[in-house]
C-alpha cells in the first residue's frame, strides 16, 4: 500500500505549508467548502472511517448526531492527548504533517458547522505542541485558517491547549472537563458530547490520526478510501510496535493485514531469535492475546471477535522470557496511578489487584488470588464505573489471568507463609482482601 498519512516522513522541510502544497493540500478543503456540510458528512460516512484513538466508532455518524439547528457555538476537538501505554502514532502525524491534521480540523468544523476548534495535547508533548503553533500560524498566514477562509464566508480559529498529562484525559469526556480548567473528570454518559460537549454545547472529539485521514477522502473520494482495508474496517491504520521486536517503530499498512506480518515481515521478528509468547493488540488497556493468534487480522471486527480490541494500534509485543504475573503487575500499578478515583470498583479495584500482584511476586501468595482478581476485574467491568478505564485495567488483567494461569498458579507455589500483619484489609469491613467481596 502506498504511503498515506506518513507519506511526508523523510521529505525535507515537510511540514512546512508550501511543501505540504506540494503535495497537494489544502485541496480537501477546498473540495468541501464547495459541498453543502450535510454532503461532506455523508461523504464521511461513505468511506467508512473508524475512529483511530480506541473506540473504532464511524467518524461520518459521530459527525452526524451534531443537532444542525443549535443555536449557540459548536466546538471541533482534536484528541493529540495519545496516553495510551504502547502508542505513539499521532506525534509521527504532527512531527511530519502538521498541516495535513489542521486541514482534517478545518473540514470536520465545517461540515458539524464549528468555528472554534481546539487541539488538546499532553502537557509533556511540548515538542509536538510548538510545531501545530507554528502550523496555525502558517495556515492562518495564508489564508486557510481564521476568517472567511479561501474567500468562502466559512471562519474557524484553531488553539492548541496543552494537558498536565493524565492518563484519564484522554478519554473524551475528562478531556473536555480538563478543558474547561476543571479536574479531569469523566462525565456520566448519556448525554453525549455530540449533544452536550464542550461548555455545554454540541462537541466532536476525534482523535488526531482520524483527523488525519480526511483531506485524503475529500480528494481521493470515500470510494477510494473504502477500497483500502477490509469492509467495515477500511482505510490506512497506523500501529505502533514496541517491546520485544528487531525493529520497534510506527508502520501505516492497510487495516486487516495479520498480526503475523505486522509482527515478522515489518517490525523483523523477535529478538534475539526468542518465540512470541503474547502482545497486547490496542495498547495496554487491550485483553492479551497469545502466540496462537499471532494470524488474526489487525482490524476492529477480527480482534473482537479474537476477544480483544484494535483500540489505538498500539502492539506491545512480549517473548518468552516474559513473566505474565509480572506485566499484570505493571498494568495494575499504572492504572492504580491513573484512575482518577470517581468510582469505586475502579479506585479500590485496580489497587486490590496492585496489591495481590505484589503479593504473589514477593512470594506471599494465596491459592485464591486467581479468583480474586476475576473477581475484582469483574466488578469493574461491564458497565460498572463512569468511563472505560475500569475496563481498561479490568479486561487485560483477566484475560492475563485466564491465559497464563499456570504461571500464576507457578507464584503461588513459590510462596512463604504469609505473615498476618502483612495482609492488605479491606478498610470498611476489617476483612482480609483474600476473602472478603
Ligand atoms: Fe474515574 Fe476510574 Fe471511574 Fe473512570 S472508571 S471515572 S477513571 S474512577
Amino acid at each position: 500500500m502506498e504511503s498515506i498519512l506518513l507519506r511526508a516522513r523523510g521529505v525535507p522541510n515537510s511540514r512546512d505549508l508550501d511543501s505540504y502544497l506540494a503535495r497537494g493540500g489544502w485541496e480537501g478543503l477546498k473540495r468541501a467548502l464547495a459541498m453543502a456540510p450535510e454532503a461532506v458528512i455523508q461523504e464521511v460516512i461513505d468511506s467508512e472511517l473508524r475512529g483511530r484513538g480506541g473506540a473504532g466508532f464511524p467518524t461520518g455518524r459521530k459527525w452526524s448526531f451534531v443537532p444542525k439547528d443549535h443555536p449557540g457555538p459548536k466546538y471541533l476537538i482534536c484528541n493529540a492527548d495519545e496516553s495510551e501505554p504502547g502508542t505513539f502514532k499521532d506525534r509521527e502525524i504532527i512531527e511530519y504533517d502538521p498541516q495535513m491534521v489542521l486541514e482534517g480540523i478545518a473540514i470536520a468544523a465545517y461540515a458539524i458547522g464549528a468555528h472554534t476548534a481546539y487541539i488538546y495535547i499532553r502537557g509533556e508533548f511540548f515538542r509536538w505542541a510548538r510545531l501545530l503553533e507554528e502550523a496555525i500560524g502558517q495556515a492562518r498566514s495564508r489564508g486557510f485558517l481564521g476568517k472567511d477562509i479561501l474567500g468562502s464566508g466559512f471562519d474557524l480559529e484553531v488553539w492548541v491547549h496543552r494537558g498536565a498529562g493524565a492518563y484519564i484525559c484522554g478519554e473524551e469526556t475528562a478531556l473536555i472537563e480538563s478543558l474547561e480548567g476543571k479536574r479531569g473528570f469523566p462525565r456520566l454518559k448519556p448525554p453525549f458530547p455530540a449533544v452536550v460537549g464542550l461548555f455545554g454545547q454540541p462537541t466532536v472529539v476525534n482523535n488526531v490520526e482520524t483527523l488525519a485521514c480526511i483531506p485524503h477522502i475529500l480528494t481521493r473520494g470515500a470510494k477510494w478510501f473504502a477500497s483500502i482495508g477490509r469492509p467495515r474496517n477500511t482505510g490506512p491504520k497506523l500501529f505502533c510496535v514496541s517491546g520485544h521486536v528487531n525493529r520497534p517503530g510506527v508502520y501505516e499498512l492497510p487495516l486487516g493485514v495479520s498480526f503475523r506480518e505486522i509482527i515478522y515481515e515489518h517490525a523483523g521478528g523477535i529478538r534475539n531469535g526468542n518465540r512470541l509468547k503474547a502482545f497486547f493488540p490496542g495498547g495496554s488497556s487491550a485483553p492479551v492475546l497469545t502466540a496462537q493468534d499471532v494470524d488474526v487480522a489487525a482490524d476492529f471486527d477480527a480482534c473482537a471477535a479474537a476477544g480483544s480490541m484494535l483500540g489505538s494500534g498500539g502492539i506491545i509485543v512480549m517473548d518468552e522470557t516474559v513473566n505474565m504475573v509480572e506485566v499484570g503487575r505493571n498494568l495494575a500499578h499504572f492504572y492504580a496511578h491513573e484512575s482518577c478515583g470517581q468510582c469505586t470498583p475502579c479506585r479500590e479495584g485496580s489497587d486490590w489487584c496492585l496489591d495481590i500482584f505484589n503479593r504473589l511476586l514477593q512470594g506471599l501468595g494465596h491459592p485464591s488470588d486467581p479468583e480474586q482478581l476475576l473477581r475484582i476485574c469483574r466488578y469493574a467491568s461491564q458497565g460498572m464505573t463512569i468511563c472505560p478505564l475500569g475496563d481498561a485495567f479490568a479486561l487485560p488483567i483477566s484475560s492475563l489471568v485466564t491465559k497464563f494461569r499456570e504461571e500464576f498458579e507457578a507464584a503461588i507455589k513459590r510462596s512463604r507463609p504469609l505473615p498476618p500483619q502483612k495482609l492488605p484489609v479491606m478498610p470498611w469491613t476489617g476483612k482480609d482482601i483474600r476473602f472478603g467481596g
